[in-house]
């Protein structure tokens, strides 16, 4: 979450991305309505996922990007954007607009294994999966948007898109199969040893088995991002080495690229971005604005650009956000809120209650909307800033009323951070570091800014605990930044 993009920003691009309009399959070229559709959705897709990471890691991924792009015979017809957000993710959409998250690139391990991941998405552009068919009906399962519909409300369009946004990009598993065909045929046009598809397949599957033990018990329920949208299975791991056999092609037989890709990552942000805030497990801290909540047990969070995302049981769907105090205070501020939310739709608002959490001026305010169909419980909590700067949180309860206690519990976890807490919120990044005589996994491990430090280590790097190491090999480790 950002200061300067927090109260009414750009609708949902989930939504945006359920509307195209494509003919054809398997025709390399890029038609003049998804390019100009890509294009619109570009800036909304960048917002909604934590923005562009600029620099050098950027230009590399693009450069990788092209090089496939032209195997594919789309030479200069796609847009590689590296997103920064820690998800471990890739994904495309129309007009051959892909995306690969800084988390992911975290646990790639060469450049031919980030060449498969972006041949794999350019797959999908060929083949046309985009499954908007799918998309249209996911979305309509969504009682929330529904009313976000209705209100024409920006912010409940987005509460709603948090969840169609993973839905959106979900892909079937002959999808999958497919579009893992088609990178493996591009990665050996373009030179790159096609067996690493196989290996970057085996790397995610580390990813999701490091995030399931490592995660705390609320979070391993939520499944990891790229598994979401790209089923991952055994067999599919089997099936990509299969398949770059059939191309004729001997194992490492052609480049990898591992010197010049950790070369590349070398000094990568890792982890949450402080300008952002961190989100660790069901806490948010934000060391710049020094806020901070807990949600209960159950809930979990996510960091987007525009506000934290806020996923709770029973349906319950929501986000943390500010904006600059009114002239008029936290009540004209609430007010606001309510009159964005619910637009002329019909809703019951109750009274605006005045309270103070944690030593914070603070009001609170439920909402009911009605549709036809159903209705929405919603409420609003906000949150008087010391510097003239408000924050506050939205939750829509489709229907029922019980989930006032997490609520309570919710609103009352916002607090002021300490300067020491807040200093002690530092970045971290990815380190390229040369393994001397007689180290040892452990011994580098030791090094790691990590809670789990050798785990962490083995996964980020993709070895057994008992690979040797040689003298003057490159592995990453994750260090504080500027250190
Ligand atoms: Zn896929």
């Amino acid at each position: 979450m950002r200061f300067s993009t927090m109260l009414l920003v750009a609708g949902s691009a989930a939504l945006a991305a359920a509307c195209g309009d494509r003919g054809g399959t398997n025709d390399p070229s890029v038609g003049a309505d998804d390019r100009r559709l890509g294009a619109e959705q570009h800036p909304q897709l960048l917002a909604e996922f934590g923005g562009a990471y600029e620099g050098r890691q950027a230009d590399y991924v693009e450069q990788v990007g092209e090089s496939l792009a032209e195997a594919a015979g789309l030479e200069g017809q796609c847009t590689f954007t590296l997103v920064n957000t820690d998800v471990v993710n890739a994904f495309a959409v129309p007009g051959c607009y892909i995306y690969v998250t800084r988390g992911l690139l975290g646990i790639v391990n060469s450049e031919a294994e980030l060449a498969s991941v972006l041949a794999h998405e350019i797959g999908h552009i060929v083949a046309d999966h985009s499954g908007r068919q799918q998309n249209r009906s996911l979305l309509r399962q969504l009682g929330v948007l529904a009313v976000g519909l209705i209100t024409d409300s920006e912010t409940l369009t987005r509460i709603a898109g948090q969840a169609a946004q993973f839905f959106t990009l979900r892909y079937s598993r002959k999808q999958e199969y497919e579009s893992d065909d088609l990178g493996i045929a591009y990665m050996k046009a373009a030179g790159y040893d096609p067996y690493e598809a196989a290996d970057m397949l085996g790397a995610l599957g580390r990813n999701e088995q490091f995030l399931a033990r490592t995660r705390g018990r609320d979070d391993a329920q939520g499944m990891p991002e790229w598994a979401m949208t790209h089923p991952l299975t055994r067999n599919r791991i089997e099936r990509a080495r299969a398949t770059a056999a059939a191309t004729g092609v001997a194992d490492n037989a052609l480049p990898e690229g591992q010197l010049d890709y950790l070369r590349a990552v070398d000094g990568l942000l890792y982890g949450d971005d402080p300008s952002q805030g961190f989100v660790d497990g069901r806490r948010f801290v934000h060391p710049v604005m020094r806020i901070g909540f807990e949600a209960p047990p159950g809930f979990t969070l996510t960091n987007s650009p525009q506000a934290i995302l806020i996923d709770g049981p029973g349906g319950l769907r929501g986000e943390f956000g500010g904006g600059r105090l009114p002239p008029g205070g936290l009540e004209a501020y609430v007010a606001a809120l309510a009159r964005e939310i619910v637009g002329d739709a019909p809703a019951e608002a109750g009274a605006i209650a005045h309270a103070t959490v944690n030593g914070i001026p603070a009001a609170t305010l439920p909402l009911l909307i009605r549709t036809p169909e159903n209705s929405v419980r919603l409420a609003i909590a906000a949150y008087a800033g010391a510097g003239g700067e408000a924050y506050h949180f939205i939750i829509a309860a489709p229907g029922t009323a019980g989930a006032q206690p997490a609520l309570d519990e919710l609103f009352g976890s916002f607090r002021f951070l300490s300067a020491e807490e807040a200093r002690s919120l530092r970045p971290r990044r990815i380190a390229v570091v040369a393994a001397a005589p007689g180290d040892t996994a452990q011994a580098l491990a030791g090094r790691m800014a990590s809670d789990h430090p050798l785990d962490h280590f083995l996964m980020l790097n993709g070895r057994a605990p008992d690979d040797p190491l040689s003298p003057g090999e490159r592995v990453k480790i994750v260090v504080p930044a500027g250190r």
